[in-house]
């Protein structure tokens, strides 16, 4: 109960320093398949950071 609202306020949080993230089994699915993209998406995030310099 309240894991939706709940990872929307860590999604908000981690969002502020630039380049972190998180992801995997905690947050949306624990099939493998979701751990998979969750990773793959905070690493294209993190990987965005890193190509705008922003420093983190
Ligand atoms: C027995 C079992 C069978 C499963 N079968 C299936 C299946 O058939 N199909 C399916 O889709 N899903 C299956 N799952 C679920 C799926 O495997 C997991 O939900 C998924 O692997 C979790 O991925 P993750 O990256 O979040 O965590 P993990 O795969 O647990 O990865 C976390 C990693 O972080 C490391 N770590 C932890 N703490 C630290 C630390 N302090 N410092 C450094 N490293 C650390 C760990 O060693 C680990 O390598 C199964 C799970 C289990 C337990």
């Amino acid at each position: 109960m309240g894991h939706a609202a709940r990872l929307a306020r860590i999604r908000e949080d981690v969002a502020r320093p630039p380049g972190l993230e998180v992801c995997g089994a905690a947050y949306e699915g624990v099939g493998i398949a979701a751990c998979v993209a969750t990773g793959l998406a905070a690493a294209e995030r993190v990987l965005e950071v890193e190509r705008a310099g922003v420093p983190g």
